[in-house]
């Protein structure tokens, strides 16, 4: 399960109702995309964070630059980690 699609998947089904009563076909389409997503997040699970191979390393929060695990501020764009 991966409950933060399964949240934006029922956001998606509410909103549609709105735009169904706004355009009809169209907002039913978008709510069979709702449904399809409520689904799918039901039986697959969250994607872990993409790591670098080498453990010593870290993606940049900002700029996904590979930085060391300790650096406290990107030498590439000097966006703060965390
Ligand atoms: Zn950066």
């Amino acid at each position: 399960m991966w409950p933060l699609l399964t949240t934006y998947s029922l956001i998606i089904i509410i909103s549609s109702l709105f735009i169904t009563i706004l355009t009809g076909g169209f907002g039913m389409t978008i709510a069979g995309i709702g449904l399809l997503m409520f689904l799918i997040s039901l039986f697959i699970e969250q994607p872990k964070p993409n790591t670098p191979d080498d453990i010593t390393k870290k993606y940049c929060t900002y700029c996904i630059a590979e930085i060391n695990r300790t650096e406290k501020y990107c030498p590439i764009c000097d966006s703060i980690q965390d």
